[in-house]
């Protein structure tokens, strides 16, 4: 099939995507094609200058999948410098204090070169002819045998695809309020994901970034928080969802069964 038809269509090319992809390679599933909506690929892992915008962390005893995936591809990490105290700040009308720090447990990882480096790595193991970017998912339609997915570019022209199984891999509320499905999603499914919220939507993130870290001559870690603790299992998420979506289609068979789910 040409990519107008193919086998598996994943939609979304953020982390989950990416890795959909890289992993119908490795199983000898070459019959997939991408499409992304942006211009670019990535999601919500944005790294500049080798800092990150998006995701930053990651906790390999926490997220083996992850760990492995990040073995695999060779990337470098190291740990989030951690050590002295930090500094906090109750409301506006009170000056920041100081106090103790904490070290995480188990630490938190980062990866040389930011988190687009993992993402940049699944690329690079992927058949670049597969990956469609600025094509947005509008409608999904189910026939007997296939699905057919309507997709928009930046101008609006229509480009209507074909694929046997669909893989969706992006935010569930994105997904139920951008995509009109045909028949229409069950009502409790639709609820719940509308209901999902796609963790840090609301956060907006600002980088400053310094020659040297000089906060550690005066033996504070560089940590200045209200919120606590690291919220591990977000990007381990996408990989074991997308680990357990694979797992359901047998990639073996000549003529699959058609999914839109
Ligand atoms: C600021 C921030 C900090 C974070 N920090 C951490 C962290 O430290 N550690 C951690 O583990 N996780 C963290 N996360 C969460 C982590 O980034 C996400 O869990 C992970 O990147 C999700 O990847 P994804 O591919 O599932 O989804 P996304 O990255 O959201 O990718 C979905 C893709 O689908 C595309 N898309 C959507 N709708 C359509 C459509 N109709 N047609 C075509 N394409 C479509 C989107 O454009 C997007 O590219 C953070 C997130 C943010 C925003």
């Amino acid at each position: 099939m040409n990519t107008h038809g193919a086998r598996i269509a994943i939609v979304g090319g953020g982390l989950s995507g990416l890795y959909a992809a890289y992993r119908l390679e490795q199983e000898g599933c070459g019959d997939y094609v991408l499409l992304e909506a942006r211009d670019t690929l990535g999601g919500r892992i944005l790294s500049t200058g080798g800092v990150d915008l998006g995701p930053t962390w990651f906790w390999p005893e926490l997220q083996p999948g992850l760990d492995r995936l990040v073995h695999a591809l060779g990337l470098e990490r190291f740990a989030q410098h951690e050590e002295g105290d930090m500094m906090g700040e109750r409301s506006r009308s009170e000056p920041p204090f100081r106090m103790r720090g904490y070290v995480n447990s188990p630490a938190s990882m980062r990866l040389a070169g930011g988190m687009a480096a993992l993402t940049d790595a699944l690329r690079a193991g992927v058949d670049a002819s597969r990956i469609i970017t600025g094509q947005a998912v509008r409608r999904l339609r189910r026939h007997a045998a296939h699905v057919e997915l309507d997709c928009v570019d930046a101008g609006a022209g229509l480009t209507t695809r074909q694929a046997a199984h669909v893989l969706l891999a992006a935010p569930p509320r994105l997904l139920a309020g951008g995509i009109a499905f045909e028949p229409a999603l069950p009502d409790a499914l639709a609820r719940q994901w509308h209901a999902t919220p796609t963790w840090m939507a609301p956060h907006a993130k600002y980088l400053a970034v310094y020659g040297r870290p000089f906060w550690r001559e005066q033996g504070l870690s560089g940590a200045a928080r209200s919120a606590v603790g690291p919220f591990p299992g977000y990007l381990a998420g996408a990989i074991d969802a997308v680990d357990r979506g694979l797992r359901k289609l047998s990639l073996k068979s000549p003529t699959p069964a058609a999914s839109a789910r």
